[in-house]
């Protein structure tokens, strides 16, 4: 019975022959780029330089990706061989066959899958303890009629090798196309660089837009402004002595007020108050106490 799981070295190598293929292939195009392609601004020279730039990066990132992608691909074929084994495995052939020749049993001899067909269904093949007469018969119990003659029938060799054709340039490229572990790791990390170099600079230029959008919905007010939006609150609250210190002006502006209120109970409210009239403006109030009757705060504008 033919088995379709192998060893691991049989998929790489499968792998890596496709690498080569493909690298080949993209060798070929570029070879195909001519001159007129590049149009007619820029020298011979420059075009030859330009033409070998794009290339080196083009197969650089071909092979590496090939490489990141290696591993994967390879377990899946072996998944995928180990279960099609399991499940010739695990199939039931169909009882009560006989030779249509003889009218004699046939006994199951081989048994594959179909993988030409949907849903590779596997096949049993039948042959007649008499006469040596086939049939093929699906696992659900389906006989396998083809169109093919008696002799043909009876000549299907279940082992026969297919001659592969001889690459004798493939060694060396490989060498070129297919990276070692070492190579690989090695693109693999300068890409996880530039991934992160790529995210970084992502991350400041939306900060910068965030702040963009900050600042433009800022209203900007000056002190006379202010103090008029402050008194409001006080007058509210019925804060008498109301003073404002004079401000004092460095990168920002600071300034200090006081008023007297009898009552200690309303300053969670008038916090909550002035820090509203203050949101989206270029002014923050950055304390407010309360002692014996007198309320003191500090604003900073900007
Ligand atoms: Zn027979």
């Amino acid at each position: 019975m033919f088995t379709h799981l192998q060893p691991k070295q049989y998929y790489i190598d499968r792998y890596d022959r496709l690498t080569v293929d493909e690298c080949r292939f993209a060798e070929k195009s570029f070879d195909k780029i001519s001159d007129k392609d590049l149009g007619d601004k820029v020298s011979k020279e420059e075009k030859e330089r330009a033409k070998n730039v794009i290339r080196d990066v083009y197969m650089y990132t071909l092979k590496g990706e090939s490489y990141a992608d290696k591993e994967t691909m390879i377990q899946k074929w072996m998944n995928n061989d180990k279960a099609r084994d399991e499940k010739i495995e695990n199939a039931k052939p169909i009882k009560g066959v006989s030779c249509l020749i003889c009218n004699s049993p046939m006994k199951v001899f081989d048994k594959e899958l179909s993988i030409s067909e949907d849903n590779e269904p596997v096949m049993f093949w039948y042959s007649c303890t008499k006469c040596g007469k086939r049939r093929l018969f699906y696992d659900n119990g389906k006989e396998y009629r083809p169109k093919l003659t008696k002799k043909e029938m009876a000549e299907i060799d279940l082992n026969e090798k297919i001659e592969e054709p001889v690459d004798e340039n493939c060694e060396a490229d490989r060498e070129r196309f297919c990276l070692t572990a070492e190579e690989g790791q090695q693109y693999l990390e300068s890409k996880r660089s530039m991934q992160r170099l790529h995210e970084l600079a992502e991350e400041v230029k939306n900060r910068s837009e965030i702040q963009e959008e900050k600042e433009a919905k800022i209203e900007k007010i000056n002190f006379p402004e202010v103090k008029s939006k402050l008194i409001k609150v006080f007058n509210k609250y019925k804060l008498t002595d109301i003073q404002f210190s004079q401000p004092e002006i460095k990168d920002s502006v600071s300034v200090i007020f006081t008023a007297v209120l009898d009552n200690e109970d309303s300053i969670p409210k008038i916090k909550k108050l002035i820090i509203n009239h203050l949101t989206n403006t270029n002014w923050e109030m950055k304390s407010l106490e309360y002692k014996l009757g007198i309320v003191k705060g500090l604003l900073e504008g900007r």
